[in-house]
């Protein structure tokens, strides 16, 4: 149960295992590089936990990992739905295909889309050679469902300021975009630890490049 995951809602979050990603900053790798050594929760017990709770939950977070890799999302998503909740996901938008599919079949209600870093630099940002034309399709898509939120984790030297000016480029007409301070603890690639987060006034100065291009604010 969360009241941070969705704004503003009380959610159940849900992390599904794997995903085609590896940025080096990841903190969930655990889930990420091997969810069969992770102890799962039989969907049984998440099925009657989210009916039990049904009525004094909001919604549910699907998050992970990746969870458009997931062949059973559609699914999950459209038992969430049959209970009256309301779906949040969670995408690193590499799926356009699967996000038009969950809003064709009015089995999401809001949509939060990460933005790597500038279309340049992106395969080192994501630790693998990604399909940016299934990214930028992704935005398009997310741009156009009326609920969504883009986020960009500012990762200090791989994130810098001439790449938050592009992306905010790319997000003109969006709702809502969102520098997310890096945060160095348990990531992926152990030498991103010694990175140091921002400070306030540092994140601030980044949400001033985005300024009259797009809605932003930074979350820590
Ligand atoms: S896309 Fe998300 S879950 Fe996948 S490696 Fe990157 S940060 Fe981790």
């Amino acid at each position: 149960m969360s009241l941070t995951d969705w704004d503003d809602k009380v959610s159940a979050v849900l992390f599904l295992g794997g995903c085609n990603y590896r940025c080096p900053y990841c903190h969930n790798w655990q889930i990420v590089e091997s969810p069969d050594g992770v102890d799962d929760v039989p969907l049984d017990e998440v099925k009657a936990y989210l009916k039990e709770s049904a009525s004094w939950l909001d919604g549910v977070v699907i998050t992970g990992g990746e969870p458009t890799q997931d062949p059973e999302l559609l699914t999950l998503a459209a038992y969430i739905k049959s209970l009256g909740l309301q779906v949040k996901l969670d995408t690193n938008g590499s799926e356009p295909d699967v996000l038009e599919e969950l809003i064709g079949r009015h089995l999401v209600d809001y949509i939060a889309m990460d933005v790597k870093n500038s279309f340049g630099k992106y395969a080192e940002t994501v630790g693998t050679l990604p399909d940016l034309d299934d990214v930028k399709k992704s935005i398009e898509i997310v741009m156009d469902f009326a609920a969504h939120e883009f986020r960009t984790t500012v990762v200090p030297d791989l994130v810098e300021e001439e790449d938050i000016v592009k992306i905010c480029g790319y997000l003109r007409g969006a709702q809502r975009y969102i520098l997310q301070r890096y945060h160095p603890e348990n990531v992926l690639n152990k030498e991103y630890a010694e990175i140091m987060p921002q400070r306030d006034d540092e994140m601030e100065h980044l949400v001033s490049l985005c300024e009259g291009k797009v809605p932003v604010t930074w979350r820590g």
